[in-house]
């Protein structure tokens, strides 16, 4: 097998690794972004982004995904879509890792693998996925139209996921297992004043029915002791946080308890040489413009561990 010599592999192509990407070509090393999907990461799927600065009116996340894609590129990162890493080894001078069949050589690589949404793991939500069941609103939210749906979850993901199925479905259930929402108070302020969506507080989905292979409707469970009750409805979308995609990084560096990437204040993980970034990291806030800074960190300390691992012989 040929072995391709690289300086920086970027595994995973959302905006902390594409900021990566960005960053790491600018200091002109050869980088290459390793995305097993297409780039963008999960801002792909989400139909408005509204807070990341320098668009003052918002832009759609598939538009911002493409425009960090397009910047990282023309300063020279090479982004190959649909090459999920497979293996990824600590060698001599750096990594090895193999993709698509093919083994690259890498001084230093940036872990940036997001996270993916997480499952409800109720009885109903496997047998009905694709089928009513979805995790995401802006792919599938058009088969919806003057349907009604719910949603679960209290944070940003849902109660903004909420209000985009509006735009289709005749009522949307938003379902919160507490009786206050944990999503930021300005995006609460808009769902609660849009009256297509019904709140139904300290409430659990605990079992997704359906009839004729379709979703028909949900068992809400009471958290504060209130009777079961039978909602119908046509399709059930799942927004209760997210599951760090730390496979790959599992027994070379030190994780967290919930399998989130341990790092420092500028991306180094435990391994020298391995940096991480964005949705897969311990950091608190997990934003695009978090992710973005992050990746421009991971990629800086990058640069200087080549430069100081690098036996000059002129
Ligand atoms: P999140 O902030 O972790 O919220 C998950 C929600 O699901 C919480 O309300 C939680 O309830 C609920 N939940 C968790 N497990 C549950 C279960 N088994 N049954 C019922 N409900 C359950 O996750 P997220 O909304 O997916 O967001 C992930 C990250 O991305 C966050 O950091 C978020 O800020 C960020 N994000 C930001 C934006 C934005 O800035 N516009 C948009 C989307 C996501 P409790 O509240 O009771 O814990």
């Amino acid at each position: 097998m040929t072995r391709e010599n690289i300086d920086v592999a970027i595994i995973g192509g959302g905006p902390g690794g594409l900021a990566a990407a960005l960053y790491a070509a600018r200091g002109r090393a050869k980088t290459v972004v390793f995305e097993r999907g297409i780039p963008g990461g999960q801002i792909v799927t989400t139909d408005w982004v509204e807070n990341y600065p320098g668009f003052p009116k918002g832009v759609s996340g598939q538009e911002l995904g493409d425009l960090l894609t397009a910047q990282a590129e023309e300063h020279g990162a090479v982004i190959r879509s649909f090459s999920p890493v497979d293996r990824l080894e600590i060698a001599d001078e750096g990594f090895v890792l193999a993709s698509e069949g093919e083994e690259f050589a890498a001084k230093v690589v940036i872990l940036a693998t997001g996270a993916v949404p997480r499952k409800l793991e109720v009885p109903g939500e496997a047998e009905f996925t694709g089928r009513g069941v979805s995790w995401c609103a802006t792919c599938d939210g058009a088969l919806f139209k003057d349907k009604v749906v719910a949603v679960i979850g209290g944070g940003d993901a849902a109660v903004e996921e909420a209000m985009f199925l509006t735009k289709f479905a005749s009522r949307v259930h938003l379902i919160h297992r507490r009786d206050e929402l944990r999503a930021t108070k300005c995006i609460q302020e808009r769902c609660f004043a849009n009256d297509k969506i019904e709140m139904h507080w300290s409430r659990t989905i605990t079992q997704i029915l359906g009839q004729d292979g379709k979703v028909s409707s949900v068992r809400l469970a009471s958290t504060v002791g209130e009777p079961d009750e039978i909602l119908p409805i046509d399709g059930v979308f799942i927004f209760v946080g997210v599951h760090p995609m730390s496979e790959l990084a599992a027994g070379l560096v030190e994780l967290t308890e919930s399998g989130y990437i341990r790092i420092d204040h500028d991306g180094r993980t435990s391994v020298p040489g391995l940096f991480a970034a964005g949705d897969v990291t311990d950091s608190e806030l997990k934003q695009v413009i978090t992710a973005a800074a992050k990746g421009a960190s991971a990629a800086f300390e990058a640069l200087r561990y080549i430069d100081s691992t690098t036996v000059c012989t002129i």
